[in-house]
């Protein structure tokens, strides 16, 4: 065991750099559509039939399974196989832990394939939940990925999109700003510099059609403890409103109070992403969204 342990040990590091590298070849390509390079729009174009069999709205395309498998899965394969193989050659590591990880993504894929595709990270939802606040990637995290294909690119673990910023898309989403003050109004700012559709009201005017439509709720009125202001009734409102939406709810709430902090947890759903923003106005609009893009929900 302790003679094998080294080898797992060597396995999991190389695993995890390859799964780096191959997210940076993944944003390569998603960078390339828009190239006027041929060669390159041609690359990106075998990864785009990935895209194209599980589309943005999260819908699956049976009649282009075969071309996924042969124009985006079978090339994908090829490209990580090498990527562990020089990786182990560049880091002098024995032939057999590269043949264990090169043996993996071959399982890998052959599951996918006799899965038809739809695996962990790719089913149909009519509701994707909330993903997880940690450092890996879940089903959620990658469904949000082919609703926002520059987004959520990692494979299996956040670096890359957290050193990109790459983990809040907002253009053409709908953020509405409850509140006046003068933070509220740089961080209305600031979204709509990132092209953002921004609605900014006062709480007397929060309609349910505006929270319907909302991608994005900032509340920024102050917490409150009880009564129609309060940060309570207002997320409960905005979850309720979202039911039937088929991607996460943002809420983020822009200061805090003891009953607030208490409370927060208990009342948010599994289809939204809370964050808090304590120290917001000290740090501004434009930091705050610098650090909600890298995956803060607590700022
Ligand atoms: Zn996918
Ligand atoms: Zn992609």
């Amino acid at each position: 065991m302790t003679e094998l342990l080294p080898a797992c040990l060597r396995l999991l590091l190389l695993l995890l750099l390859a799964t780096v590298v191959c997210d940076v070849v993944h944003a390569l390509l998603h960078a390339a559509q828009h190239t006027q390079v041929r060669v390159f729009r041609a690359l990106a174009s075998l990864h785009q039939e990935h895209h194209e069999f599980l589309d943005r709205a999260l819908r699956f395309h049976d009649s282009r399974l075969a071309r996924n498998l042969v124009r985006h899965q079978l090339p994908e394969l090829g490209m990580r196989v090498a990527v562990v193989v020089i990786i182990g050659w560049l880091g002098s590591v024995d032939a057999v832990v590269v043949a264990a990880g090169v043996l993996l993504c071959v399982l890998d894929l052959a599951f996918v394939v006799a899965l038809r595709g739809r695996d962990l990270f790719h089913r149909a939802q009519r509701a994707v939940p909330a993903p997880s606040s940690g450092i890996f990637v879940d089903g959620s995290y990658h469904s949000l990925h082919h609703a926002f294909p520059d987004h959520f690119l990692a494979a299996h673990i956040q670096i890359l999109d957290r050193v990109l910023g790459r983990l809040l898309p907002l253009r053409d989403r709908s953020v509405v700003v409850v509140g006046a003050s003068a933070y509220a109004t740089d961080l209305a700012r600031a979204c709509s510099a990132a092209h953002a559709r921004v609605t900014q009201i006062d709480v007397e005017q929060l309609s349910e059609a505006l929270l319907e439509q909302a991608d994005v709720v900032v509340l920024g009125t102050g917490a409150g403890s009880r009564g129609p202001s309060s940060y309570e009734t207002l997320l409960l409102r905005a979850q309720r409103a979202h039911r039937r939406r088929l991607l996460p709810l943002e809420v983020w709430t822009v200061g805090t109070n003891a009953a607030w902090a208490a409370r927060q947890h208990l009342l948010v759903d599994d289809r939204t992403v809370l964050r808090t923003l304590k120290r917001g106005s000290v740090l501004g609009a434009t930091t705050t969204l610098a650090l909600l893009r890298r995956g803060l929900r607590s700022v």
